[in-house]
């Protein structure tokens, strides 16, 4: 029997390389990687520039705390905010630390406005924002919540991407509205460009927050370093971690200048948090990304794969359904089960991941080619025909 707490099944691939979109399976096969760590390797595997950027930072310090200043902490955090919104950045190591940053600071910020009684969250059916308790209890889905009551409280929900019920939830309790600009686990729902603008008026008009969880839809993922640039808007308090150091973990939080001046020395913290090492894979990756062209190659490869992936959906319809998505964050809707295209797709050699309302997610490295793509539409087209058999 494992040793390892059985949290996540029991899985029957193990890997032990990876070079660009590929992976190479323990057992000596080669997998193509549209899972991407669950769009984490954003530059696919063995980046030259990432690898060298963690080798030159291990052989100098690994990590000596936030007792101290950390040099990469600073660049990280300044790029990051002038590629976004004025705000301050608070490094973590993953999403959901991320997400619980942005909370604490919403709580803190009406606080320190003597509006201590604004401290509810309104959150959105479907989300996910990690799966710490204050994360399963803002995203309230059962599967996430059986067994660990009590949640905490603070947090009131409504159907994603209907502005009616948002504003009828809003009370003088509400401190915030988070939401996924386009909701991942969820199953790739897309917040439309109207709905977020009129999130952000209704946000100012109730004097509440607007806290967007781009953990998944940030570091390029949608073919803008945010999701929410593709719109006019502007978040207050921003979460983003998986690409962001390419498969070194580490988040963030970014909030505005307004709101994170609320925040002082002892009001949070990580031992971990914005590590040299991190900062080093964080910098790199953005290094990259905002690189020339990184960003257009994006789009033009979501362009190239959403079309490939629509015509297989045609071709194939007894199997799959609605293809969506914003960039290279894809989903294509299937009418057996989702598990079981992934699984047909792992033996013809492609990885890729479930997401809710039976979905499965197409999400490769940002790095991916057109011919990679050809390669994956491809092993779909075979998997379905096998599936119609
Ligand atoms: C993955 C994810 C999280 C949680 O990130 P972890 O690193 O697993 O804690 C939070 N929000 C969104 C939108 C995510 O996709």
């Amino acid at each position: 029997m494992s040793s390892i707490m059985p949290t996540y099944g029991s899985p029957s691939i193990s890997f032990e390389r990876g070079e660009g979109v590929y992976l190479y399976s323990t057992e000596g096969k080669k997998y193509m990687d549209f899972c991407s760590g669950i769009a984490v390797s954003a530059l696919g595997h063995g980046h030259p520039h990432l690898v060298n950027a963690i080798k030159d930072q291990a052989e100098k310090v690994l990590h000596f705390s936030n007792l101290y200043g950390i040099p990469g902490q600073e660049r990280m955090a300044q790029r990051l905010v002038e590629e976004t919104f004025p705000s301050t950045v608070f490094f973590c190591n993953s999403g959901a630390e991320a997400v619980e940053c942005g909370l604490k600071v919403v709580r803190r910020y009406h606080h320190e406005k003597d509006n201590p009684s604004r401290n509810r969250v309104i959150t959105c059916t479907n989300s996910f924002h990690g799966r710490t308790l204050a994360t399963i209890s803002a995203a309230k889905q059962e599967k996430h919540m059986a067994g660990f009551s009590p949640m905490l409280g603070g947090f009131d929900q409504v159907a994603f991407g209907n502005l009616n019920e948002m504003r009828a939830m809003i009370s003088d309790e509400t401190a915030a509205i988070l939401i996924e600009p386009v909701q991942g686990e969820g199953g790739i729902n897309d917040a439309s460009e109207d709905y977020l603008n009129k999130l952000r008026e209704t946000a100012d008009e109730f004097d509440l927050l607007l806290f967007l969880d781009e953990v998944q839809t940030g570091m390029g993922r949608t073919g803008k370093l945010f999701s929410y640039q593709w719109t006019d808007i502007k978040p207050d308090v921003l979460a983003v971690a998986k690409g962001m150091g390419g498969g070194f973990p580490v988040g963030a939080c970014l909030a505005s200048e307004e709101v994170s001046s609320s925040m002082a020395p002892g009001s949070h913290g990580s031992t971990f948090g914005g590590n040299p090492l991190a900062m080093a894979a964080a910098n790199a990756v953005l290094d990259v990304m905002l690189g020339d062209g990184f960003l257009d190659h994006v789009q033009e490869m979501s362009v190239i794969l959403h079309k490939g992936l629509l015509e297989t959906a045609k071709a194939h319809p007894k199997i799959l359904g609605e293809v969506r998505g914003q960039g290279l964050l894809t989903g294509v809707e299937c009418k057996g089960s989702n598990t079981d295209l992934v699984k047909k797709l792992e033996e013809e050699g492609m990885l890729t991941v479930a997401a809710g309302n039976n979905v499965v997610r197409f999400i490769p490295p940002l790095i991916v080619e057109t011919s990679h793509i050809e390669e994956a539409i491809f092993l779909l087209h075979h998997a379905c025909t096998d599936l119609e058999n």
